[in-house]
């Protein structure tokens, strides 16, 4: 699903910082991948590689065998509109929609006709079990049924694959298991492959393998610590 190889980014300013300083790492469909590493080691850069929401310096990255530089940005938006979706510590959702209206909006930027962006709207809702909660605002919503909306949205494009940044950062103990679960059974029932950037150790056991990140290089790949496999 994805295939990096030797990248490095760096960002020009008043000096230049090497944020990733040569990556090379393979995640196979339907694996479930934590990183970690200190603030700063380059994971939301990894990440933002990793959706084509940028370029690397220099080395590759290809997205189920897309090299994404190679592509112009208008092409990269579209592909990632279709094979990349998203989930955020701080769940992005539209104030002033419904809940409904912003599991839609994927669907409606890609042009789905309204009556199938319903049905699956529907759908989405009911796997991650919030069919109740459709009409509510995310202001009426919990931390964790704000996250579930965020997943649901992310679901309903069926994009193969899912980035996480920080899914537990703003949940309790409790509500991150759950988000953790719901994450888990997602990616057993559909084969989502999923790469989360996290801080918290759960979150790392909830997945396969952990890629531990320093000073822009990988200090670690292997299987998660107390994982789920
Ligand atoms: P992490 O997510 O692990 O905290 P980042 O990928 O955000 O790490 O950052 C890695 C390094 O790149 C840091 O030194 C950071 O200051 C730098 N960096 C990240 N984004 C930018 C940017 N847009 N411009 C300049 N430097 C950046
Ligand atoms: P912060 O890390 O400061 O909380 P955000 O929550 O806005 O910032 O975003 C977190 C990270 O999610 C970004 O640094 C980036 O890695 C990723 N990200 C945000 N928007 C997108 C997007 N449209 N496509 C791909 N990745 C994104």
């Amino acid at each position: 699903m994805l295939q990096l190889c030797d990248v490095v980014k760096s960002y020009d300013g008043k000096s230049t910082v090497t944020a990733l300083a040569g990556i090379t790492l393979s995640i196979g469909a339907g694996e479930m991948v934590a990183i970690m590493g200190p603030s700063g080691s380059g994971k939301s850069t990894l990440l933002n590689l990793m959706g084509g929401l940028d370029v690397p310096t220099s080395g590759e990255v290809l997205v189920a065998g897309t090299d994404l530089a190679r592509q112009s940005e208008k092409e990269r938006s579209l592909f990632r509109r279709s094979h990349v979706s998203y989930i955020f510590q701080a769940y992005h959702l539209m104030p002033t929609l419904r809940v409904r209206q912003n599991v839609a909006l994927p669907l409606r930027l890609a042009g789905v006709p309204a009556r199938e962006a319903d049905a699956r709207v529907e759908r989405v809702l009911a796997e991650v079990g919030l069919d109740h909660r459709a009409d509510h605002l995310p202001d009426e919503l919990s931390g964790g049924e704000r996250q579930r909306v965020a997943i649901a949205r992310a679901l309903v494009t069926d994009a193969p694959l899912l980035l996480a940044d920080e899914p537990t950062g703003n949940l309790d103990s409790a509500r991150g298991k759950e988000i953790l679960a719901l994450l888990r059974s997602i990616h057993g029932r559909r084969g989502t492959t999923i790469v989360m950037v996290t801080h918290d150790r759960e979150a790392a056991s909830a997945c396969d393998r952990l890629i531990r990140l320093r000073d822009g290089r990988v200090e670690d790949d292997g299987a998660a610590p107390g994982g789920a496999r």
